[in-house]
């Protein structure tokens, strides 16, 4: 079987699972991704650690010397019912995060699929966190849609889709004959309108040490005041500049429950992550949104105060003055802040 007829079958198999769309191109097709990590790193010096980090997936053959070529999966998400609480609060991508239980439909796609490529014994490597390979790059050179000037990967249903590489040691190629989804229309800038700190600033170019998801994690501590209005009321990741966009208008279905999300949404309000316990905060957040660690698991309580402070209301009043009194000193900190922005 040559590479063509390989990946054919492959790419069907991936649809029969249930993949939205598959496609697989060869690893030396990636080099570009050095460049784009080089202009990155010239317009955003300080960002040089963040793009050292991802540099490793422009060559996976250095990491793998048996790596032939990447499968790319595409998973569209814009179907499941949005939490009311939960909206413009935690972000679509990692709410509706499919690798949350192993027991998920969608976890189970993955694990279908792993375990074809595998009987078919071909060699696979996945990386949950990080990506086996650039994934929009992936998607858009096997033609499977395009990055807009959000740098968000886009297909006719917009940009919620997750994305799912693995590299593997099989000779074999599938493009889609035509990406069916066309480019930016020249006079939109409403995703670069749309940020609140403008780390996008221009086309096809975010900072990320500026984009309020990094905020939200608390990698580099407590977020620094002159963003935290800035940050509205996101205490895990942002939709801003994909919610402003007029591709992702009309899109979002919600036909279908997010498996487990109850699970969530029981424990989640601005108030309960303010008041509760770190053992609890821990027990709720930890397996889902692994970003902030059990280490920074204070990171929440200064979120959900920073969100209190920026949507003001009456009944917030009582948590704010209550966590002045914190052993914490950022969340101390960021409480005394939220209380002087209201005035209070
Ligand atoms: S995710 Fe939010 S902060 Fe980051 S670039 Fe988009 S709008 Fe700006
Ligand atoms: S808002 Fe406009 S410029 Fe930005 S990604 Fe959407 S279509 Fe493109």
């Amino acid at each position: 079987m040559n590479a063509k007829e390989l990946g054919l079958q492959i790419r069907s198999k991936a649809l029969e699972i249930g993949f939205d769309q598959c496609g697989i191109l060869k690893v030396d097709e990636l080099k570009d991704y050095a460049d784009i990590l080089a202009q990155r790193t010239n317009d955003y010096p300080d960002a040089k650690p963040l793009y050292d980090v991802l540099s490793k997936l422009a060559f996976p053959q250095k990491t793998y010397d048996w790596a032939k070529s990447i499968i790319v999966c595409v998973n569209n998400y814009a179907k499941y019912k949005i939490p009311k609480q939960l909206d413009g609060i935690i972000c679509k991508y990692y709410l509706f995060d499919y690798k949350w239980k192993n027991n998920s439909k969608d976890f189970q796609k993955v694990e279908n699929f792993e375990k074809f490529l595998q009987d078919s014994q071909i060699k696979i490597v996945r990386d949950p966190v990080l990506g086996a390979a650039p994934a929009r790059l992936c998607a858009v050179k096997t033609n499977l849609g395009v990055i807009r000037k959000n740098n968000f990967f886009y297909t006719k249903n917009g940009s919620w889709s997750w994305i799912e590489t693995w590299i593997t040691d099989a000779d074999m190629e599938f493009k889609e004959d035509k990406i069916d989804v066309e480019e930016c229309p020249a006079n939109c800038n409403k995703c670069i309108e749309s940020c609140p700190t403008k780390a996008l600033c221009k086309p096809y170019s975010t900072n990320m040490l500026s984009c309020v998801t990094r905020f939200t994690y608390g990698t580099r501590g407590v977020t620094p005041k002159p963003f935290r209005q800035k940050m509205k009321t996101w205490i895990y990741g942002c939709d801003e500049c994909q919610n402003a966009c007029p591709k992702n208008q009309g899109v979002w279905k919600e036909d279908e429950d997010f498996y487990f999300i109850d699970d969530i949404v029981k424990f989640v309000s601005l108030e309960k992550i303010v008041t509760s316990d770190e053992e609890t905060l821990k027990k709720i957040f930890l397996p889902k949104f692994y970003f902030i660690n059990q280490e920074r698991i204070w990171v929440w309580k200064c979120n959900a105060l920073i969100a209190m402070a920026n949507d003001y209301k009456p009944q917030y009043e009582k948590y704010i003055k209550d966590a002045t009194l914190s052993e914490n000193e950022n969340i101390k900190e960021v409480a005394l802040w939220a209380k002087e922005k209201i005035n209070l």
